[in-house]
């Protein structure tokens, strides 16, 4: 029900959690982060209070300064681990609001392709779609965009990749996202108010537009690949 991303110049993973404690309004079933340290990809999640995560973090904590996390409110499986984001296949993790409402037909088309799901979400399919173009030899941005391509329904995702230590791909449509500059910096959430503490120069994505990210740049892309400028607005929210 919440989503951040960090590419960050300091540990990603206290700003992931605080900035989900921010969101922690919108409700939520379970909770989750991933991280990208020296180009490992590892994740951490925990089922009930962001509080059951943090400490978690504290025994098993997650190096690294670029990450994703997020807060479920189940719509496609129980509120178990299994079932919590951030989803992974092989090299890419998703964090994902929203219902994929096509994920039946994705998934049989992955088990075709001999990949079989391992939990109940409709959000794992995005990530194994995202596997199975990288398997193709597509790079991940390009895999990425295939990915989306494919989605149908009500989605915000974000998407951190394995060997990737500055890269981050965002799409919305039908769930608000923003884009969060930092200097030397880049951030992603459900609204303004979840990177409040980290910047407040926001770029709001419009139906349809996918971002990718990277510490220096962010380039926005509409349903057709085609570039789009989106403005950059100060907002101000009492932290
Ligand atoms: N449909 C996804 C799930 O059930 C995402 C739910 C959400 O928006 O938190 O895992």
């Amino acid at each position: 029900c919440g989503i951040v991303g960090v590419l960050g110049n300091h540990e990603a993973a206290p700003l992931l959690v605080e900035a989900l404690k921010r969101l922690e309004y919108r409700g939520y079933d379970s909770a989750g982060i991933a991280t990208v340290c020296e180009g490992h990809l590892d994740r951490r999640r925990a089922v009930g209070k962001l509080a059951n995560l943090s400490d978690l973090l504290v025994h098993e904590p997650l190096a690294g300064k670029s990450g994703i996390g997020h807060t479920r409110w189940a719509t496609h499986g129980a509120a178990t681990i299994e079932n919590a984001h951030p989803h992974r296949s092989g090299p890419v993790a998703v964090v994902h609001n929203g219902i994929i409402e096509n994920f039946r037909e994705l998934r049989e088309f992955l088990a075709k392709a001999g990949m079989g799901h391992a939990t109940d979400t409709d959000t794992e399919t995005v990530a194994m779609l995202a596997q199975y173009y990288l398997d193709q030899g597509l790079a991940p941005r390009e895999a990425a965009k295939e990915t989306i391509g494919r989605l149908e329904g009500a989605y915000a995702i974000c998407l951190l990749f394995e060997g990737e230590n500055d890269l981050m791909i965002a799409a919305r449509q039908g769930s608000p996202l923003a884009i969060g500059h930092g200097d030397g910096e880049m951030f992603v959430g459900s609204d303004a108010i979840a990177l409040s503490p980290l910047t407040d120069r926001i770029t709001y994505l419009e139906e349809g537009d996918w971002a990718i990210l990277t510490r220096e740049t962010l380039e926005i892309r509409d349903l057709n690949g085609e570039q789009v400028s989106r403005a950059v607005k100060k907002v101000s929210i009492a932290n």
